[in-house]
């Protein structure tokens, strides 16, 4: 295991110290571990446990973090550590999310070794996944820094529940982000993850308003817990009215898993229904995921209606845009970051060694 000096942390009165990276504000003494468990007190000061270490590295599709706009048809080097900040009864990533085990961080790579996995594999960015990145901030920036450094870009995929000032930090060398928005509603958030809405909607409008960061937003949509008319209704307005219209939404299939493994699977109508629901608030892309669903992973041109990327699950199957990312058929510009097309990665997941065990 690898103990490296954490930031974003400050000495209490009473003798504990506290982290300030997200807002569950461990307050910690001697030894103790915070609730994510991988940041720790060790003496006086904390440290990040899993710095340099990492859950096993893939290559992946873009279109399976989701991002439907950044990129299309590129591949991505994603990896994890252990642990996360959130508790979500739900967790699709249990194993990972909720290792206390760190025998799992099988692959010791540095930022330096990632970046260049990714170039000498011709990834076009590195993505940090499978966990919560905001738990591992240092390890994140530092690779995507390296990662700036050699024109690849990085993507988090996060729930964005993280301070103001790390925050700043982090995004300054993130290229892209899916964020969770688990929920519209705080109780759900409480009851269901440990955490709490209201700095998550913080996030989504700082990397709207204050970033240049690309960023699309996934929900998953649990059957009976976040999936009624009028919690969609008032979710898919926000997004609308505070983020704007070209906000990719991402509404993807529950399975049922870890803590709620007694709930059905999200039934295709329901995603079908919610992309409705979102298309009705006059979002231009709403996608559904975990499914095959033609329409419902048909990327549309805003300006003309003409279906400029056809996906079926993670495979593109037609690409009518020029390399600015405009509609061949009347010119209008998509919101994403694009370049010309080269043919997509496609649906498979290639594991790559990095590094020494
Ligand atoms: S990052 Fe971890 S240690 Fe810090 S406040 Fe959040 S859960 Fe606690």
């Amino acid at each position: 295991m690898s103990s490296h000096p954490a930031r974003y942390w400050h000495a209490l009165d009473d003798g504990r110290i506290q982290c300030d990276l997200c807002p569950r504000d461990c307050r910690l003494h001697e030894g103790q571990r915070g609730a994510c468990f991988v940041r720790q007190r060790e003496g006086a000061a904390m440290v990040l446990t899993t710095y340099g270490r990492s859950s096993g590295f893939c290559i992946d599709p873009i279109e399976k973090k989701p991002l439907n706009h950044f990129y299309p048809g590129s591949s991505v080097l994603s990896f994890g550590t252990a642990g996360c900040n959130l508790a979500c009864k739900f967790c699709q990533n249990w194993d990972i999310s909720k290792s206390r085990d760190m025998d799992r961080l099988m692959d010791a790579a540095s930022p330096r070794q990632i970046a260049e996995a990714a170039a000498s594999h011709a990834c076009r960015s590195v993505a940090f996944t499978y966990n919560d990145p905001v738990i591992f901030a240092e390890y994140a920036i530092d690779t995507a820094a390296e990662c700036r450094a050699r024109g690849i870009a990085s993507v988090a995929v996060t729930a964005g529940y993280i301070h103001a000032a790390p925050r700043r930090d982090f995004y300054a060398v993130m290229d892209a982000a899916n964020v969770d928005l688990k929920a519209f509603n705080d109780d759900f958030y409480v009851h269901q993850t440990g955490a709490r809405l209201a700095p998550v909607l913080d996030t989504l409008l700082y990397l709207r308003h204050e970033t240049a960061v690309w960023f699309e937003i996934t929900t998953l949509l649990i059957p009976g817990l976040n999936d009624s008319d009028a919690e969609l209704t008032a979710l898919t307005r926000w997004v609308a009215d505070e983020l704007g219209p070209d906000v990719p939404l991402h509404f993807t299939a529950f399975h049922p898993d870890y803590k709620l493994d007694r709930l059905p699977p999200t039934p295709p109508a329901t995603l079908t229904r919610a992309r409705r629901i979102g298309l009705d608030a006059g979002l231009h892309h709403v996608y559904t995921g975990n499914v095959h669903d033609a329409a419902g992973g048909t990327t549309h041109c805003p300006g003309c209606g003409a279906a400029v990327i056809e996906r079926d699950w993670y495979q593109i199957l037609a690409y009518r845009l020029d390399a600015t990312g405009a509609c061949l058929s009347c010119g209008h510009a998509l919101a994403g970051r694009f370049e010309s097309f080269k043919g997509a990665f496609g649906a498979r997941r290639v594991p790559v060694h990095i590094g020494a065990h």
